[in-house]
């Protein structure tokens, strides 16, 4: 950076809408390097004099790590700006994520722009960029929001270690999820909650969620000037598409596109329907309606383009007043089942893993490579489940139901396949994919833990017919099938030759045959989980449900940089 640079860096002193900082004070010659807005407007709420005495400028950082082969980005985050927990692997990461990613950060540096300031992308490994970056810039602060994953946690503490060694102060914030995690684990007793009725009511005693903070405009950014240097593109711009392996032949068309706009966009355009808002239920929703019929503002909260508190209080805003549904199957309670799962993510140990996961039921999974290729590839041949692992490959997202439908099939209702195995492959192909969320639940699905009821199995063939009848969901997603009569669209290896021959698709040559049996395997399955659970109550001698796990102290805010790192 140049002199010159720098002292129109200097100039700069603001707050941003869209999650990266941009400011300095004239009277200092450091900065801060802030990945968040939340972090940011954290500090100038709750200490405004050091917020005053920050020189801050715009920066998020990207990371590739060459070890894992992932990207990250260090640290955006939270409300109504982005946050990449991604770890977008080069090869096996989904295209689709890996777009959505793209158009993030498009639109975040556009946000930018607009404020007169920039993002910067940096490329490398944290422990090798950042004491560059320190030195370089002779940076003094950096602030981050707080991310309870385990591989952010263990990230974040190099990252602090690296910035005491180099004198530079580090912030952070907790504002990813409605409420500081550790706080309702305290309020517990120390436990994650295992129920979500348990968790509902220790969030009533502690109140509604922190508001989120109103964005700055233009005014705030009067004398922002954000230094480029004709290399900047080059040294800090976006990565291409070519940059992370996407080929613009094997993308379709993007349904969501990433960004905080259009995050907004969504909210705004869900939140006018008041009446639908005010009479959401989970579970009369269609997990296989043509267009979503719940908000899909899934992967926005997932990469930080949309705040969980400001989703929240829209929502509080849309209730004030009128008669509304309520947790567990309002909007307020879709928030609260995130917020459920996250408190079980930090509370129990190998929350992503059977083995060594203290509330998870330990099942003799079958190994099945032909099984499990079948389902993610969508060869099923059971239509409704193919459509719905079609949708998913193509589109990145899927109704919740419909993560239900394939979920049990691969697990506990006909493959018999371990959950963690699914919980990857979602992993590679949602837009949401959420490291919490995922475990949690597939977890819940398995019947593993949280929810035990395993003998009601979802049918691959009823479940489906019961939303959608003539089976418009499969013929869209499989085309192959298209000409199939209602009557066989959900079990086309029924339909008489003459039929199958009609509708120009012949089951064993066109689409395969059923993989299994369902009635058959899924009577096997349920006896085999009994087992399980049977296995597991001589074990411990107690139910799972009571099952609990680690009792742990709610650390302060100011404790958590050196809190235990839970190791992947
Ligand atoms: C096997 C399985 C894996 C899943 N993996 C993920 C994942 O990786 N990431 C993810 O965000 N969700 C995951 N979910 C939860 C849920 O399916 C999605 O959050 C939801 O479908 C997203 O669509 P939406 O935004 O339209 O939800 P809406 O119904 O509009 O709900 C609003 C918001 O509430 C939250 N929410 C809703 N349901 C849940 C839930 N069951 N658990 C946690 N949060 C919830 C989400 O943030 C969602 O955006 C998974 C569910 C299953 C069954």
């Amino acid at each position: 950076m140049n002199s010159s640079a720098v002292t129109l860096f200097r100039n700069a002193v603001t707050r941003i809408r869209t999650g990266v900082a941009a400011a300095t004070t004239q009277s200092t010659n450091h900065y801060t390097i802030t990945a968040s807005y939340d972090e940011l407007l954290g500090i100038t709420a709750h200490n405004a004099d050091v917020f005053a005495a920050l020189g801050i400028f715009a920066a998020i950082v990207l990371f590739y790590c060459y070890k894992t082969e992932t990207w990250s980005l260090y640290k955006p985050a939270t409300k109504r700006c982005l946050k990449i927990p991604v770890r977008v692997t080069r090869n096996d990461s989904g295209i689709n994520r890996r777009r959505f990613l793209i158009g993030a950060l498009k639109d975040l540096d556009c946000s930018l722009r607009k404020l007169n300031s920039r993002l910067f992308v940096l490329r490398g490994k944290p422990e090798d960029v950042f004491p560059k970056l320190f030195k370089e810039w002779n940076v003094r602060k950096l602030t981050y929001e707080y991310d309870t994953e385990p591989y952010s946690l263990n990230r974040d503490e190099k990252v602090t270690n690296l910035a005491t060694e180099h004198e530079v102060t580090v912030f952070y914030e907790i504002s990813h999820t409605l409420y500081n995690i550790e706080k309702i684990i305290e309020e517990n007793g120390g436990k994650p909650p295992l129920t979500y009725k348990r968790l509902r009511a220790i969030v009533q005693k502690l109140g509604p969620p922190k508001k989120p903070i109103s964005a700055p405009h233009l005014e705030n950014m009067k004398d922002v000037k954000t230094p480029c240097s004709e290399k900047f593109e080059e040294k800090y711009g976006i990565p291409t598409p070519e940059e992370l392996g996407l080929e613009s032949t094997s993308l379709g068309e993007e349904l969501f596109p990433g960004g905080e706009q259009e995050a907004l966009r969504r909210l705004d355009e869900h939140m006018e329907k008041m009446a639908w808002v005010c009479s959401f239920e989970k579970p009369q929703t269609s997990p296989n309606s043509l267009s979503p019929s719940t908000t899909v503002l899934s992967p926005y909260i997932t990469f930080g383009c949309l705040s969980a508190r400001t989703f929240w209080w829209r929502l509080t805003e849309v209730y004030q007043g009128r008669k509304h549904s309520d947790p567990p199957v309002s909007l307020h309670g879709q928030l609260l089942w995130r917020e459920f799962f996250y408190t079980g993510s930090v509370g129990i140990n190998n929350f992503n893993k059977m083995e060594g996961n203290p509330v998870c039921i330990q099942v003799d999974w079958d190994t099945n490579p032909e099984y499990l290729a079948a389902w993610r590839e969508a060869r099923t041949g059971f239509p409704f489940i193919d459509a719905i692992m079609t949708q998913l490959r193509q589109e990145g997202w899927i109704h919740h139901l419909a993560r239900h439908a394939v979920a049990c099939f691969l697990t506990r209702g006909d493959l018999w396949i371990s959950w963690e195995e699914g919980q990857k492959v979602f992993e590679e192909l949602l837009l949401d994919g959420d490291w919490a969320l995922n475990a949690g639940n597939w977890q819940w699905l398995s019947a593993s833990a949280f929810f035990h009821q395993f003998f009601r199995v979802y049918s691959p063939i009823a479940f489906g017919k019961k939303t959608d009848k003539n089976g418009h969901y499969i013929k869209k997603y499989l085309p192959v099938l298209k000409k199939f009569p209602p009557k066989y669209i959900y079990e086309p290896w029924n339909a008489p030759h003459s039929v199958q021959h009609a509708a120009g698709c012949i089951v064993g040559k066109d689409y395969p045959h059923p993989i299994v049996q369902h009635k058959q395997v899924s009577k096997k399955n349920i006896q085999r989980m009994k087992e399980a659970y049977a296995k597991r109550s001589s074990n411990n001698n107690e139910s799972p449900i009571k099952e609990q796990g680690v009792k742990r102290k709610a650390l302060a805010v100011s404790e958590m940089p050196q809190k235990k790192i839970r190791k992947e």
